[in-house]
């Protein structure tokens, strides 16, 4: 069974919808394997997105990262990771998919409600970022 890294961000716990946002993901048909609330230091931030590192929107995705505290998930599903991308919609609220969560909830491209991995291989080294593995509940 595929597993995603999925994170509840900063705006979607200042504004309550973490329930809202569980409950589609849930009906959509992902199973939690993990989950807890961190507030990420700038640092740890910069971390995660280590890749973004020198694009224009780095400093204000990690300012924002690391704003509030957000709820890091490991999801299980077949295609977990395809699935949850299409549920979350396109990064730009305005572009995604009608019924999308970042469509009916998101306020803008940078603060968008839901971060889920793009591929197999960095769901496996952001699930570690988060999680050891006394933490998983299936561990591998
Ligand atoms: N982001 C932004 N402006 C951009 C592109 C991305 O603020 O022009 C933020 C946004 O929060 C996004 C995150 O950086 O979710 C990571 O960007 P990525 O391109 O990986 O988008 P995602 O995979 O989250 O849809």
């Amino acid at each position: 069974m595929e597993q995603t890294l999925a994170i509840l961000k900063p705006d979607c716990v200042r504004r309550g919808l973490i329930g809202e946002v569980i409950r589609r993901i849930e009906a959509a048909g992902f199973r939690i394997r993990a989950m807890k609330m961190v507030h990420l230091t700038k640092k740890e931030a910069e971390g995660f997105y280590a890749v973004h590192r020198g694009r224009p929107f780095f400093e204000e995705l990690t300012t924002f990262m690391s704003s509030g505290p957000c709820v890091p998930m490991v999801l299980e599903k077949e295609n977990a990771v395809a699935d949850f991308r299409a549920l979350i919609g396109a990064t730009d609220p305005a572009e995604a998919a009608e019924g999308t969560i970042r469509r009916e909830f998101a306020e803008s491209k940078g603060q968008n409600i839901v971060h889920g991995s793009d591929s197999v291989e960095n769901a496996r080294i952001e699930i570690h970022f988060f999680f050891p593995s006394i933490e998983l509940v299936d561990r591998r």
